[in-house]
């Protein structure tokens, strides 16, 4: 039976961590600014955004929201970044993804200055994640990671797969995990006999955005499986990538769905926050 992976108490113990730097920064007239930017009304960019507010507030830090509207033209969403990038109390610009339509989200993401970019997906800082030498992680995959430490199953050596390829989460995991010297295999949807490359997998990432997508039959015995994955199910309910409840018998350590990398990801966004006003802080 599998050890469930808590990842709130590993963002918990992160965002302590956190409260404590947050307050000797202040102590020394620094306070880390977050501004987070949602441009329309996607149900669930509100609950995302809603959260990084609470979090900002739980943990004394300063923060912005810019609700625009739906039919926002770019120019004017670009005068807002602009004129957050040239304010001293923001550290970290984040624009909420997906964008409606009309917005070229390259664009967005090009706009936002590289050490405001808390996202990581500038593409300055995509380029520092590649060579390894970083200003900031991209916050699930370095959630990832981080709950992957928390088992004490070292990477090194070991067979990861993760499934998904997208340039928020697939890409920069294997990357993470090629890092940490893991024998990486990244599959997608045009990977073939997928359950014969995850059954290989020491440790499993899944980022594709189907729910229940990973069965039982797909997981090596003993594995370390984490669940990006964020969807409902037939009855609306919140579940992962991974069919829980027939991994857990044989997975080693599961994250849940709520409950595991959710909770990272904000975490590890403060992080950033915190680590860009340090920066700016150094500047002066
Ligand atoms: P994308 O839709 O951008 O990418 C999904 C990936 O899965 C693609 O690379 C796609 O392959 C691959 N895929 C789709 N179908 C299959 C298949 N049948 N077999 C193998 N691979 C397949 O999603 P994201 O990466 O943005 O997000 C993935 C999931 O993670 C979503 O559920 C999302 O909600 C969640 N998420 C959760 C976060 C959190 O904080 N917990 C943060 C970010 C995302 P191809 O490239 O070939 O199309």
């Amino acid at each position: 039976m599998a050890t469930i992976i808590d990842g709130k108490a590993v963002a918990g113990a992160l965002r302590k961590s956190l409260k404590a730097e947050i307050e000797s920064l202040k102590a020394a007239g620094i306070t880390p600014g977050l501004a987070v930017v949602l441009v329309g009304g996607d149900p669930a960019s509100k609950v995302y955004v809603g959260s990084k507010e609470k979090a900002c507030a739980e943990l004394g830090m300063h923060s912005e929201r810019y609700n625009l509207k739906e039919e926002t033209a770019m120019g004017e969403l670009l005068a807002l970044i602009g004129k957050l990038s040239k304010d001293d109390k923001i550290h970290g610009i984040l624009v909420q993804l997906p964008l409606p339509r009309h917005l070229d989200e390259k664009t967005v993401l090009e706009a936002i200055p590289a050490h405001k970019d808390v996202d990581a997906f500038h593409p300055e800082n995509v380029g520092r994640i590649m060579i390894g030498d970083y200003r900031f992680l991209p916050c699930t995959p370095a959630g990832v990671m981080e709950l992957i430490l928390s088992t004490g199953v070292s990477i090194e050596g070991r067979e990861c797969v993760v499934v998904g390829r997208s340039n928020i989460v697939g890409k920069p995991m294997a990357m993470l995990l090629l890092h940490k010297s893991g024998t990486v295999t990244v599959c997608h949807s045009k990977t073939k006999n997928l359950g014969e490359v995850t059954r290989r997998a020491d440790i499993l990432v899944a980022a594709v955005g189907r729910a229940k997508f990973i069965t039982a039959d797909m997981i090596k015995p003993g594995a370390v499986v984490i669940d990006v994955g964020m969807n409902r199910d037939e009855n609306g309910k919140l579940c992962g990538d991974v069919d829980f409840e027939s991994a857990l018998p044989f997975a080693g350590y599961i994250t849940p769905v709520p409950g595991g990398v959710g909770p990272m990801t904000i975490a590890m966004l403060m992080k950033n926050t915190v680590a860009a006003a340090k920066a700016a802080a150094k500047q002066l």
